[in-house]
């Protein structure tokens, strides 16, 4: 029998599904917290801007107009694919306005991870085929490279606007529209037609195209429907509504709202699901920060009386060896944290709840290809080292290496998931399509246990990673990509790269390099490994960087089909690393 939701858990509401997100999220009729159409919905954490939900919901329409006046788009005209927006920016109180728009418009977003070099945003331009590009002031000169390098012409490129002690003083060239502008321009174009959408389209119409490598290859376009981002939203309020009741104070109240920090990155799935779409929906304020700086960070929590921090294990691990800091700072309104995109140490949540004893410390566990949250610990039900109880909606089934349904608790097995929230399937890639999503089923590539919980409550426990991926701070590196990178270096004639543990980063990439017959005797293993990091450097993303090293090896391990076995590799490195 596959596994379920406990019984305590809410039964899921319906999920609309011939609507678009900003009509679940700004339409009177979706069930949203009534304070979230009175109280603004994103605070700037270092200047205290922001626009009441009645401005914001204005912006989107304006802003819709004026992308279809800009762009020359309509509702029903084409389809999402000839209205992609690239967006490649910090965290910005505007950036799901602009999100929101443009579903207004029937197009569809493609965030990029803020972190990336020109080249890495090259690649999802190009391959999500995108129209335009919008941007912050310090991110200008690598959209403008990425930019001219696809083929979008320099008035395709928009600024989203940042606070200035953000940008030491700038502002963006008078050349380039900001999204201000483009709202200016929109409040004096006609009125949109609405959108005209078929009974149920809102499963097939993509909203967001997300990337993930998946459980093999490249970095892919992950096709997130309006239909997906609605059930997560739902299945994430559903499930954590009897405990939010419990804190609800004054009792006269209606229900629980709260402030939730917006550091995480929106380009993200968790950032831009959990906190962007989850929380706004509930009526919680979202407190945002561009960028993760120590202080500013425990600063914004003080200034703004944030209750619940949505971080990172990193972070939780940083705030655990910094009390001292953390103690320059009144805490007091914090109730609580939430972590994931990565395994949170069971010792590191016990050190955290030594400092903080009031806090509840909670993990999710989810993907972006299940539009996020598969599951979740309740503050009802923590259990350190679990994710949690599943979610209202999800089914899941453990499989065995040899294909077998695994029924019993803890034992091992590869966590299948089963949830509206399963998203359609990659862009352009039908093989992989075929490997991860089979019969509504969506295959996880993390190796999962059951088990049950002292409060008799079935747990689901994230032991291992079967899949290729590797999790910098949460962030993912695809050993493939950086594969093929190392291979245009001339002294690599073959290399395989896996993750190994990190103290800080939880992982980061190491590489196993043949060396080519172009290096010379007289280069020192040292010197060669120096330049293939650097070869890393020069072009990737930090979080990409070989902070594992570089090991000289005769022969990468290969299947008989010439597939990388790293699994080899990675189970010499964990043997080499306990004999140390
Ligand atoms: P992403 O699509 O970037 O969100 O990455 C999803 C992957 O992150 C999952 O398949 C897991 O390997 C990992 N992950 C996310 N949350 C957790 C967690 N709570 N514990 C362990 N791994 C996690």
């Amino acid at each position: 029998m596959p596994f379920t939701s406990p019984s305590w858990v809410p039964k899921l509401p319906e999920i609309p599904d011939s609507i678009s997100i900003d009509q679940f999220m700004w339409d009177e009729n979706y069930n949203r917290h009534p304070l979230g159409y009175s109280r603004p919905p994103f605070t700037c954490g270092l200047t205290g801007k922001a626009y009441s939900a009645l401005e914001v919901k204005e912006r989107i329409d304006h802003l819709a107009r004026g992308l279809a006046k800009e762009l020359g788009w309509q509702p029903n005209q084409r389809t999402e694919w000839d209205k992609v927006i690239g967006v490649f920016s910090v965290n910005t109180i505007d950036t799901l306005t602009l999100a929101w728009a443009t579903h207004r418009l029937g197009g569809l977003q493609t965030p990029a991870n803020a972190a990336y070099s020109a080249e890495e945003l090259q690649y999802q331009l190009r391959d999500s085929g995108a129209k335009c590009l919008f941007t912050c002031l310090p991110l200008l000169e690598a959209s403008l490279q990425a930019a001219r390098a696809v083929g979008l012409p320099e008035n395709r490129v928009y600024i989203l606007e940042m606070p200035k002690v953000a940008t030491g003083g700038q502002e963006a060239p008078k050349q380039y529209k900001t999204v201000q502008q483009l709202i200016d321009e929109g409040s004096k174009q006609p009125r949109l037609e609405p959108l005209n959408w078929k009974q149920g389209q809102g499963k097939t119409q993509c909203a967001f195209l997300c990337y993930s490598s998946g459980t093999s290859g490249l970095p892919k376009g992950v096709k997130i429907s309006h239909y997906n981002v609605i059930a997560n939203t739902l299945q994430i309020s559903t499930y954590d509504k009897p405990y939010r009741d419990t804190k609800i104070e004054p009792r006269n109240q209606s229900d629980y709202i709260e402030n939730a920090l917006g550091l995480l990155p929106m380009s993200h799935i968790y950032g831009l699901v959990v906190i962007c779409h989850a929380s706004v929906y509930r009526g919680d304020g979202v407190v945002v920060l561009p960028k993760f700086e120590f202080k500013s960070f425990l600063q914004a929590i003080q200034n703004y009386k944030i209750n619940t921090l949505y971080l990172v294990p990193p972070i939780i691990i940083l705030m655990t060896k910094n009390k001292n800091v953390m103690d320059q700072f009144d805490l007091s309104s914090v109730q609580g944290i939430f972590t994931g995109a990565a395994p949170l140490g069971q010792e590191t949540a016990d050190d955290l709840q030594k400092l903080y004893p009031d806090w509840s410390i909670r993990q999710g566990y989810g993907l972006t290809e299940t539009s996020t949250v598969v599951c979740s610990t309740s503050g009802q039900d923590i259990w350190f080292g679990s994710s949690g109880s599943l979610l209202p909606g999800i089914t899941v089934k453990l499989m065995s290496i040899e294909g077998v349904e695994i029924t019993g608790y803890d034992q091992p097995g590869e966590l299948v998931v089963n949830s509206p929230s399963v998203v359609m399937g990659y862009l352009n890639k039908p093989e992989a399509d075929k490997e991860t999503f089979q019969d509504g089923w969506m295959r996880t590539g993390d190796e999962a246990v059951i088990r049950v919980a002292p409060s008799g409550h079935e747990h689901v426990f994230i032991v291992d990673r079967i899949k290729e991926l590797i999790k910098v701070k949460g962030l993912q590196v695809a050993p493939a990509e950086l594969e093929a990178h190392l291979l245009t270096h001339p002294s690599v004639a073959d290399c395989a790269v896996i993750p190994v543990p990190d103290e800080r980063a939880g992982e980061v990439p190491k590489a196993f390099v043949v060396k080519s017959t172009s290096v010379g005797l007289e280069e020192s293993d040292r010197m060669v490994a120096r330049e293939i990091a650097k070869h890393v450097e020069e072009h990737k993303a930090r979080h990409k960087w070989l902070k594992g090293g570089v090991e000289f090896i005769d022969v990468i391990p290969k299947s008989p089909s010439g597939k990388i076995l790293r699994r080899l590799l990675r189970d010499k490195e964990r043997e080499v690393r306990r004999a140390k």
